[in-house]
């Protein structure tokens, strides 16, 4: 197949983790005979300093052009002043905005050769392999606001409509279907009205997937359960804040920043696809940057925009395969000699995906 994919390297380790996955998309492509032509344009503090806007024209031109975006991270303290009046997440926000990418996919797997490096015991991590399917474009983030107020009061509001979240459910429920059939809806709807309206949708979508296992959890149990029994958990659907916040706490379950990945949806089969981790200017420009989020991104990519899930299953079997072998960047590494550099462990990753047939 042809696709033309936009990459969005963005600030800080983002061209550094950007440069491996794109590695990798070009030798799957190799292997598979397809045909990926790469366009690279600008986001975030790099795209204020050139264009003096985040997310210039021309990068949304060459987006809407583009079967799918590949993001690495935005940021800095150089653009870090909240007054700025243009600022490096705008350019984000925005991106998603535009392109109504209402569904934010976050897979969050244990990998027992990292099991050292998360805070949980490895017994509760044995299996661990869920999918956050987190509202992006709704709810308090977005609702009506008092800015600024008299300084005594502010508020925000947490509003959904029946559409908002009856689209996004479906998405959990599909993902849910491929996966092992449990959907785990969190919500308060013990006090929100908010939360009263997303459960009622939430199982009214249910209704049409009859082979898929619905629960709705509190948030708050949710937020212990997700720690005390990780195993449990399949597909996890939240709304905005709270799938914001919990996405979060269990990202610690994989070890390191460094190895998740999301991938942003709409209706259709474009999406940008980007680590979760920021620009970690700490590390910029060393070169160690872990590439392995990104590297699963391009995997998310090639299974969601592209429809090629067999080469998205070789990626994401070739980062085990290379982890399960050892390979370690500095994140993951206890005696940092021993750590590989952004670029080995790539390598480390290609030499594994070389040995996966993915011709005919
Ligand atoms: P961060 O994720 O950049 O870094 C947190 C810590 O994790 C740092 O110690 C960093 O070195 C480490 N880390 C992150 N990614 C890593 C990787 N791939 N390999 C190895 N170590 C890695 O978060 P932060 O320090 O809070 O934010 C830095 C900047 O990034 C800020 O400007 C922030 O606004 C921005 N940010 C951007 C995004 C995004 O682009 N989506 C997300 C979060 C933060």
């Amino acid at each position: 197949m042809q696709a033309k994919i936009v990459t969005l390297p963005g600030d800080g380790v983002g061209p550094e983790v950007i440069a491996g996955a794109v590695r990798v998309l070009q030798a799957v492509a190799q292997q598979a005979g397809h045909t990926f032509s790469f366009e690279e344009a600008l986001i975030g503090g790099c795209a204020i300093d050139a264009a003096g806007d985040p997310l210039p024209d021309e990068t949304l031109r060459a987006c809407e052009g583009a079967d799918a975006v590949l993001l690495g991270a935005v940021g800095g303290p150089q653009w870090s002043d909240p007054t700025a009046p243009v600022r490096p997440e705008q350019g984000l926000l925005r991106l998603r905005q535009h392109f109504d990418l209402f569904a934010n996919l976050r897979p969050v797997k244990a990998y027992p050769a990292l099991a050292g490096f998360a805070p949980l015991r490895a017994d509760l991590l044995a299996d661990v392999d869920i999918l956050v399917v987190r509202e992006l474009t709704s709810g308090i983030y977005f609702g009506p606001r008092q800015e600024q107020g008299d300084g005594d009061s502010a508020w925000d509001t947490m509003l959904y409509t029946v559409e908002q979240v009856r689209r996004v459910a479906h998405v959990a429920f599909r993902a849910a279907r491929e996966r092992r059939g449990q959907v785990a809806s969190l919500d308060k709807a013990n006090v929100l009205a908010s939360m009263r309206l997303w459960r009622r949708t939430v199982t009214d979508v249910g209704r049409e997937y009859p082979d898929v296992a619905l629960e709705h959890v509190l948030v708050d149990a949710a937020a212990m359960h997700l720690l005390r029994n990780p195993a449990r958990f399949d597909v996890v659907l939240a709304g905005n804040m709270f799938g914001d916040i919990l996405s979060d706490e269990i990202s610690v379950l994989a070890g390191s920043l460094g190895m998740l990945p999301s991938a942003s949806l709409g209706n259709g089969t474009f999406g940008v696809y980007e680590p979760i981790h920021g620009s970690a200017p700490d590390i910029a420009g060393q070169g160690i940057a872990n590439p392995v989020g990104t590297i699963l991104s391009a995997a998310l990519l090639l299974r969601h925009s592209l429809g090629l899930d067999a080469e998205a299953r070789a990626v994401e079997r070739a980062v085990e395969a290379a982890l399960d072998a050892g390979a370690r960047t500095a994140d993951l590494a206890p005696d940092r000699g021993s750590a590989l550099s952004t670029a080995a462990f790539t390598d480390a990753v290609l030499s594994h995906l070389e040995q996966v047939p993915l011709r005919g």
